[in-house]
């Protein structure tokens, strides 16, 4: 394949792997194992894998490898690892860099499940340091000789804090940490983190890249060094592989994801205006607006907005029900990243886990909603909305 080619060419045709019969569309091999033509090619095979050769599809299938090597060629990264679950990609990423007393330092704005994956490795003696990921002072302070990663979402789901890859890259690979990003809300059409200093880039899949909401995926993106050395000997003894159907999915979903992730970004924006002309409304944060606090490092590192507003609504929980059971188009649910737009209420879904005074540090009130704007007409969405405060 063409590294000259650009990102849309990319995912439409990199990583192609056409069987003898020269299928257009890419094909789906269903299979968990390869018949090997003697006992002798099997022995080979397991002392040492060729590019076009498989042994199990735990570890490797030729579809799934079509998805790793695509977005690895977006990501720009030598290699790629696809997993069965974002979750699955986040446990695996970070769980095979330690070991028991080694220090990590990650952001404190994050994902519940995130946060769970730290937990468990803190119960394995795992030292664990949160801190405010947008406060480079407080990475100056924690992150130190020996610390072996750091970890931050680029973009924090629910608030939309960005944290500046850059300057924490400096900080971390100055003290030879490992710098570790999940960089869903961003998606790879925004945010090249290891153009960054990003060493190692985490996707769940199952949000922009599939974009229908059908399959769970996930995928690591990082040097073949740390993707084969360190990741796969993890990945593939645990067992947290992506299926050849979900890749299938997965490669679909990659053709259309820079159409996609902008036009449902030009929805975010006109959904923000409308929001934030409302009294209703106490609060708006999009990224893509002067009024966000890191406009500035939003527009260096993104160069856009993104797809996700998050907004407050003046009258807390009831006020906020109230607009969600209004709305029409927009669904109720909890993916995000999807053509259809959703809205989700974090406080008493995805971070109903978090104890209230977590909830209060990280600005989950019972009044905040998260949008995921889909593909739709965005005067659709907005007289949706509309609608929807009037409700209130
Ligand atoms: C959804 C999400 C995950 C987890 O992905 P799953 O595919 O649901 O396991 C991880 N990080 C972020 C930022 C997410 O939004």
């Amino acid at each position: 394949m063409s590294t000259d080619w650009n990102t849309r060419t990319k995912l439409v045709h990199e990583g192609v792997r056409r069987s003898q019969y020269g299928e257009m569309a890419e094909a789906i091999f269903m299979t968990q194992g390869f018949v090997y033509p003697s006992a002798e090619a099997a022995e080979q095979r397991f002392v040492a894998i060729g590019e076009d050769e498989f042994i199990y599809a735990r570890y490797g299938n030729p579809t799934t490898r079509m998805f790793e090597d695509r977005i690895a060629a977006i990501e720009g990264t030598e290699d790629a690892f696809a997993t069965a679950s974002g979750m699955a990609a986040v446990n695996g990423a970070l769980t095979s860099l330690v070991k028991a007393g080694d220090h990590v330092v990650a952001a404190k704005q994050m994902f519940g499940s995130c946060l769970y994956v730290l937990e468990v490795l803190a119960r394995f003696g795992v030292e664990v340091t949160l801190i405010d990921g947008t406060d480079l002072d407080a990475w100056r302070s924690s992150v130190r000789e020996g610390t072996k990663f750091v970890f931050f979402e680029s973009v924090s789901n629910p608030g939309l804090e960005v944290i500046d890859i850059k300057s924490v890259a400096e900080i971390a690979h100055a003290k030879g940490a490992m710098v570790v990003v999940d960089n869903v809300f961003s998606t790879p059409v925004y945010t090249r983190a290891v153009a960054l200093g990003a060493d190692v880039v985490i996707y769940s899949t199952t949000k922009h890249i599939d974009g229908g909401g059908r399959a769970l995926g996930g995928v690591v993106c990082g040097t073949k060094e740390y993707i084969r050395g360190t990741l796969e000997p993890y990945l593939k003894h645990t067992g947290a592989a992506m299926s050849p159907f979900t890749a299938w999915i997965m490669l679909n979903g990659l053709q259309t994801l820079d159409l996609r992730v902008r036009a449902q970004t030009e929805n975010a924006a006109k959904v923000a205006e409308a929001l934030m002309a409302s009294d209703k409304i106490s609060r708006v944060s999009y990224p893509g607006h002067a009024s966000h606090p890191q406009h500035a490092l939003v527009m260096d590192q993104m160069g856009a907005g993104g797809t996700m507003v998050t907004f407050e609504v003046a009258g807390g929980k009831e006020a906020a029900f109230k607009m969600l059971n209004a709305m029409e188009i927009i669904k109720i649910s909890n993916n995000l990243g999807d053509s259809k737009s959703i809205a989700t209420h974090p406080a008493t879904t995805t971070h109903q886990r978090l104890p209230q005074d977590q909830k209060d540090e990280l600005g989950i009130t019972s009044g905040l909603i998260r949008l995921s704007l889909g593909i739709e007409d965005a005067r659709d969405l907005v007289a949706d909305i509309t609608k929807a405060l009037a409700a209130i």
